[in-house]
């Protein structure tokens, strides 16, 4: 298998200084497993503080940045300020800035692409709400999120694609191994004919929504699933221990 396995936990705005001590500690405790990358996406405001604390093995992630290395932007980060500070990696398209920050399948490929070529590695999420699944479209919404990032990337070397299917996002309504299987496999196919066969068999696809220690086996022994986004960082060292029997 040439895609090692990833885990990463999206704290979301969530947590204080003393909780980020806890769960630095809590992460510094434990043997990254051979072959496992583990990546955690504190709050902005907290992530000096985790990276200076984390060992190396465990890196950090920004939940987003903008797509302008500087300027007039109040409130934004950029891609480069987070090289600046020595991270590697940024979330993307978390549904959560769709929905609530109104952030199209455009301005999420736009903002891949300026990431990506500021030097950092992305994760970028997809996935569908519940009203679409009902309606039999998964596949055509996971599709159209992938193509707008297609459009303004050709290398996919530096991405992660999460699919975290939004009906299972913090509901603790995990989708079933094969429900997230078949959705992973066929993003699998869709990068194989629309972007390449080195892209579809490099590209690690997680899958995120409600993942715990009790169901993240089953769904890490599937074939194209090749790791997780978990919310709270307790979530994602327990299916971290788990996965060491995945790997
Ligand atoms: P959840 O969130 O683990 O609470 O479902 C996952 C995510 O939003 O990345």
């Amino acid at each position: 298998m040439v895609r090692n396995f990833f885990i990463g936990g999206n704290w979301k705005m969530n947590g204080s200084i003393a909780e980020a001590k806890k769960l630095v500690e809590m992460l510094n405790g434990f043997e990254v497993p051979a072959n496992t990358e583990v990546v955690v996406a504190p709050p902005a405001l907290y992530i000096d503080r985790v990276h200076q604390g984390l060992k190396k093995e465990i890196k950090v992630a920004a939940q987003n940045a903008y797509l302008k290395a500087s300027g007039a932007y109040t409130g934004e980060i950029s891609p480069q300020m987070l090289k600046d500070m020595g991270l590697e990696w940024v979330v993307l398209g978390h549904s959560e800035r769709r929905e609530y920050f109104h952030e199209s399948d455009e301005l999420v490929g736009k903002k891949t692409a300026f990431a990506l070529e500021a030097g950092l590695s992305v994760i970028a999420c997809i996935g569908e709400k519940l009203e679409e699944r009902e309606a039999n479209i998964t596949n055509d919404v996971v599709a159209r999120q992938m193509k707008a990032i297609a459009a303004e990337i050709k290398d996919w070397t530096n991405v992660v694609v999460a699919y975290e299917p939004v009906w299972a996002i913090g509901t603790g309504k995990v989708a079933s191994p094969e429900q997230a299987q078949d959705v992973h496999q066929f993003l699998r196919e869709w990068l194989a004919e629309n972007v390449s066969a080195k892209a579809a068999e490099e590209t690690r696809i997680l899958y995120g929504g409600s993942v715990n220690g009790g169901n993240c086996k089953t769904l890490g022994a599937k074939p194209d699933i090749d790791g997780f986004l978990a919310n709270n960082v307790s979530r994602s060292v327990h299916a971290l221990i788990n996965t060491i029997d995945i790997v």
